[in-house]
């Protein structure tokens, strides 16, 4: 508490990321092919209400059963994966626990501890960008987080490692498996939600499906897990229109998206090719971005941002991050990088 009695936030940052727009944005991972015109067709339909929208999203429940397999009481979903996860922190660790996660990761992860009176506990990727479960499940967290394909390194983590997370991990534990990039695998963990009641896997309508501005996630797990995520999320998350878009994503918009997520797999491998060429080392990507540990990355990336070309840079270690769009593109970023490595 500070003296006014307010809550102390001085140690979580505001989110911020760079307002000025730029010709080219490749820094947020999101779908660089837009809306699926199927999802924008379907709203210019529906009538607008002035009533609140379900409670819990109990359509969109449905139609995510239908795809996934799993029964609705299985599912809540929340106002992007971002209030999934700060909801489950809430809902499945007492204030003082603690919430292990690797690192790097997702930066919303120690916020969203932080803001729950969690303890952040990161521990170090190993050189090739997977987790050690060993010392992620001796860490006394009660909550552990992983994310595959991981944000930022992109890569997918090992199948035996997330097993050894879901097997080892003891009863009062729970492992957060973050899907965000599912879809640009080819692979996924469902299937450990379903054979462990402690795994709870969390997806979003922001990446593959077109839908950052909608704002619409979900988890999968156990329905005890489930019904406690739901009791902390509250009412409403989900608005009307999120509700509608994110049905027809899956449902009708659903061809479209594929389409593009395969486009995205190709131009990821048709880009780190690029980099290789160049000497470069990206790490493998499984998601719809690529990660390249580079010494100047900040200078680098203010360079490609002069030349209109947003991408994600990081300090420590040095990387900058692509977000993967259509091949024309691609190639702009690449003669912008280009041209502020020479300058740089
Ligand atoms: N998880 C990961 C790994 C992410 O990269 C992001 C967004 N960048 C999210 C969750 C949150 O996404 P949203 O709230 O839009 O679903």
């Amino acid at each position: 508490m500070t003296e006014s009695g307010l809550r102390d936030l001085d140690a979580i940052p505001l989110y911020r990321p760079d307002p000025t727009t730029c010709r080219i944005d490749l820094s947020d991972n999101t779908n660089a092919w837009g809306v699926p015109p199927a999802v924008t067709a379907a709203l210019a339909a529906s009538t607008l209400s002035a009533r609140y929208p379900s409670p819990y999203a109990d359509d969109l429940k449905r139609v995510i059963a239908g795809d996934t397999g799993f029964p609705v009481e299985s599912i809540v979903t929340g106002c992007g994966s971002d209030d999934v996860l700060d909801c489950a922190m809430r809902a499945l660790a007492r204030p003082g626990e603690r919430v292990a996660f690797p690192d790097p990761t997702f930066p919303m992860i120690p916020a969203f501890a932080l803001l729950n009176g969690l303890t952040p506990v990161a521990i170090p990727m190993t050189p090739d960008y997977q987790i050690d479960p060993a010392r992620m499940l001796s860490s006394d967290a009660r909550i552990i987080y992983v994310c595959s394909p991981s944000n930022p390194t992109g890569n997918a983590l090992s199948r035996a490692s997330l097993e050894a997370l879901a097997s080892r991990s003891s009863r009062d534990q729970v492992i957060i498996i973050d899907e965000a990039y599912a879809e640009f695998a080819g692979c996924d963990a469902l299937d450990l939600a379903r054979s462990y009641d402690r795994v709870l896997v969390t997806r979003t309508f922001s990446k593959a499906f077109g839908l950052a501005g909608f704002r619409v996630g979900y988890a999968l797990g156990n329905p005890s897990l489930v019904a406690a995520i739901e009791k902390s999320r509250g009412p409403y998350k989900v608005s009307a229109l999120g509700e509608r878009a994110a049905i027809a994503a899956l449902t009708v918009g659903r061809p479209w998206v594929e389409d593009r997520v395969r486009l995205a797999m190709d131009n990821r491998s048709r880009f780190e090719a690029s980099l290789v060429e160049r000497g470069l080392a990206p790490v493998p990507s499984s998601a719809n971005f690529v990660y390249l540990p580079i010494a100047g990355a900040m200078r680098i990336a203010s360079g490609m941002r002069e030349r209109g070309v947003a991408v994600r840079a990081f300090p420590a270690p040095e990387a900058l991050r692509f977000t993967i769009g259509d091949w024309p593109v691609m190639l702009e970023a690449l003669a912008a990088f280009d041209e502020a490595r020479r300058c740089a």
